[in-house]
């Protein structure tokens, strides 16, 4: 698209439409960046039980964190391209005159990612509900519960000021959702999840299904700490991802649960 737009001297009103098409285009290609976001997590926990089973994955893993990385790099630039875009189409519905628009585009493309390239792994992607997503799916395949800050999972590189920044960044995720395994009814991990409608909370399918009919025609609050979300048969959904997400956690815990009576009739010290 640089090239198309290089061969543009000065502005004329047949551009406008042609800025429109290329903003549509980055559209669609942040849409194929976008699903490829989606897919990774998933692929990152497959790799992680292939290696908690005794395969060697680490430069898998890494290869995927990377391209992670890589697509946020992506879809942030596709969206400043976008907004740049825009900017140029205002200008020629306002009637200005740019003397060379393809200069001007490059200039503050080159400008952006300068920019970009000042800021240390933290600042780029330790908010990012895509690293979210994959960082706490591979780490859900061991662990229940809260994963710890990416920041604490980042590296720090000069730039990165612990003080400054830890309080700023904790937790502060935009769109990212740890999910919790277990059922707020029985206590026990899910089974059969069905997922709410009305708040991001999850239940195994047996027991929020008597625990709404107990309560009548009006609903029942939903049984997670701290939620006063009103439930309905109709608020639940079927959620086989996280069924899968279970399945996969639960063969953990009953892998570490068979090394440790193996070790236990070895003889050998428990680690625990
Ligand atoms: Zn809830």
């Amino acid at each position: 698209m640089d090239q198309e737009l290089s061969e543009v001297g000065t502005i004329d009103a047949a551009l406008a439409p042609r800025l429109r098409q290329l903003k549509t285009e980055y559209d669609s290609l942040q849409n194929y960046f976008k699903i490829a976001t989606s897919w990774l997590p998933e692929v990152g926990a497959e790799l992680e039980e292939f290696a908690s089973e005794g395969n060697s994955n680490s430069s898998y893993i890494s290869r995927l964190d990377q391209g992670t990385r890589d697509l946020i790099d992506m879809l942030r630039e596709a969206d400043f391209r976008k907004e740049t875009l825009d900017a140029l189409q205002r200008s020629i519905q306002e009637g200005n005159q740019e003397e060379d628009l393809a200069q001007s585009y490059r200039a503050s493309l080159d400008t952006y990612r300068a920019g970009y390239a000042q800021k240390t792994a933290r600042q780029k992607y330790a908010q990012h509900a895509a690293y979210f997503d994959f960082r706490s799916r591979i780490w859900e395949v061991h662990s229940e519960g809260a994963m710890p800050p990416l920041t604490d999972m980042i590296a720090a590189e000069p730039g990165d000021d612990h003080d400054d920044n830890h309080d700023d960044d904790e937790d502060i995720v935009v769109g990212g959702t740890m999910r919790q395994f277990r059922c707020p009814l029985t206590t026990t991990l899910l089974e059969d999840p069905v997922e709410s409608t009305v708040c991001p909370h999850a239940y195994s399918r047996a027991a929020i299904t008597q625990y709404i009919q107990q309560a009548g025609r009006r609903g029942a609050e939903c049984p997670a700490a701290a939620c006063h979300a009103v439930l309905t048969l109709r608020n639940l959904s079927d959620a086989p991802g996280l069924a899968r997400r279970v399945e996969r956690y639960a063969r953990q815990v009953a892998r570490r649960e068979e090394l440790r009576r193996g070790a236990q009739w070895a003889g050998a010290p428990v680690l625990d």
